[in-house]
């Protein structure tokens, strides 16, 4: 595999875009502070970014606010605006490399991961909305008396949105592309860690002919940027991806400001379930992809991998020599399965996972250490002999660590499955139709995927049960978050 990995992609980029995008305009912070941006391989300052506050947020908000009560944005026709998104996903299509190579000089991830798959997924995602946008219409239906019944669909107003690191263009697209598909403003903050992306997408949205204070952008930390978006009296919806820890404060000051409906896209602990049926190679390479796939840095990380007895130690075996054979290293080189944790406060909370895993006696298979003494990089970590009550078969430890559980049938394994205060997705793997059924049934998540994971279609509706969210993003799911709906009732023969 050294071969495999020699070859050094240069990252055809520079940072050319630093500040805040509001009102169509590149524009320092009010304040006129700054922040570092890293690069996760070294924890190199690679650009200091505008920080916003409260000032950068109203100013923004402001901007989006007559943009969407003035227009044109939703008053223009509907297939003008669609026409804009696809021109933007073209623009986007001719910078996937920079823009890949920009993602992951930011977050760390394979630059191949980048440019082969999220960011056709990105382009993908604004066509699916842009094709949305001209199809978006109300209902006129029966009542009981003499009345015309008219429902309409409006768009909601300005919209807030607030995403996180792990995926930053992809969140990017899943929360802007429906909200501007129906004729909504914006005001978008991005996680700290990965400002740089949203600014250079944004910009080319502009050069696609999106009206000024239709998007704006501001940069800046949770607490002093996104609460003070979450809380604005003039901001009509916030939709929210992040830590279900935060999106309770995002829900409590949401409701404490004008009651803006709120969606929530938050943390999960979901079971990857091998049946004993399973073709044990396939099964250990799927769970294998659920759980390290983008460092482990998914909110549906297939982190609970639930192995039946029969074969469990040919699954164990075979799971272990896999993590011990991922390639781990400098994500601009070509093979390379696994870059960097995204910071430093990550690879330490990751780091502390793996010794409370150790000292409430799971068996640490393999890995386990930092590896080198630059960036953050950690050893793919395989546990055995996990319980349902360890902290790390509970929380959600957001690394590449993954936890090894055996059962027995598959009553106990749908009870134990379910037990978490979680319930993003799951993955179960078998041959036996009817056990596929009973599970897809039986379990408590928002998305289930059967002999396969992490498959992503625009179309597709995405969203927890329980402490994983609130809502559902893509797919048809996404427009109803960002419209109103107007009953509107006349008599059939006016007086
Ligand atoms: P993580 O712990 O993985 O960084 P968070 O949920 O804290 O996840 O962060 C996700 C997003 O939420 C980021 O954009 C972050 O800046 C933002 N955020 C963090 N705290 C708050 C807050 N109190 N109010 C609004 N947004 C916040």
């Amino acid at each position: 595999t050294a071969a495999a990995v020699q070859e050094l992609i240069t990252p055809q980029v520079q940072i050319s875009y630093t500040q805040h995008l509001i009102n169509g305009k590149f524009v320092d912070a009010a304040s006129g502070k700054t922040f570092p941006a890293y690069d996760p391989r070294s924890g190199e300052v690679i650009a200091y970014v505008a920080e916003g506050d409260a000032e950068d947020i109203n100013r923004a908000v402001s901007a989006a606010r007559k943009a969407f009560d003035e227009g044109p944005w939703p008053k223009m026709t509907a297939y003008e605006r669609s026409r804009i998104l696809l021109r933007f996903a073209d623009l986007v299509e001719k910078h996937s490399n920079e823009l890949a190579a920009l993602e992951t000089w930011n977050n760390g991830k394979p630059f191949e991961q980048a440019l082969m798959s999220e960011l056709p997924m990105f382009v993908r995602l604004f066509h699916y909305y842009a094709g949305w946008a001209d199809k978006i219409h109300g209902l006129t239906v029966p009542g009981d008396g003499n009345y015309h019944i008219q429902v309409l669909h409006e768009p909601i107003g300005v919209a807030g949105q607030i995403i996180p690191w792990n995926f930053p263009l992809l969140m990017f697209a899943w929360k802007v592309g429906p909200a501007l598909a129906c004729g909504n403003t914006i005001v978008l903050k991005t996680a700290e860690q990965t400002p740089l992306t949203a600014l250079y997408v944004a910009q080319l949205l502009h050069e696609a002919g999106l009206p000024p204070g239709v998007l704006n952008v501001v940069s800046g930390y949770g607490p002093t940027a996104g609460a003070p978006l979450v809380a604005h009296m003039d901001v009509d919806k916030l939709a929210f991806t992040g830590s279900t820890e935060t999106g309770k404060v995002v829900l409590e000051l949401a409701a404490r400001s004008n009651l803006k409906p709120v969606t929530l896209e938050l943390g999960g602990k979901s079971p990857f379930i091998v049946f004993d049926d399973a073709d044990v190679d396939k099964a250990v390479e799927l769970a294998h992809f659920a759980l390290f796939f983008n460092q482990g840095q998914c909110c549906c990380a297939g982190s609970r991998t639930f192995v039946h007895e029969r074969i469990y130690d040919e699954f164990l075996e075979k799971a272990k020599a896999r993590a011990m054979r991922r390639i781990v290293g400098d994500p601009f080189k070509k093979g390379v399965e696994q870059g960097p944790q995204i910071d430093v406060e990550q690879f330490e909370k990751v780091l502390r996972y793996i010794r409370s895993g150790k000292e409430s006696n799971a068996t640490l298979e393999c890995g386990g250490a930092r590896i080198g003494s630059k960036g953050f990089f950690i050893e793919p970590t395989v546990f055995s002999n996990v319980k349902d009550d360890m902290l790390i078969a509970q929380d959600e430890i957001f690394g590449p660590v993954q936890s090894i559980l055996k059962f027995k049938d598959i009553d106990e394994v749908i009870k134990r499955a379910n037990e978490t205060r979680y319930g993003l997705a799951a993955g179960v793997f078998t041959k036996n139709g009817d056990t596929a059924n009973r599970m897809m049934r039986a379990l408590k998540v928002g998305t289930v995927w059967i002999n396969c994971f992490d498959v992503f279609d625009a179309a597709i509706p995405f969203g927890g049960y329980k402490m994983s969210g609130i809502g559902r993003e893509k797919g048809i799911y996404s427009l109803n978050n960002y419209l109103q709906v107007k009953a509107v009732v006349s008599p059939l023969k006016n007086p």
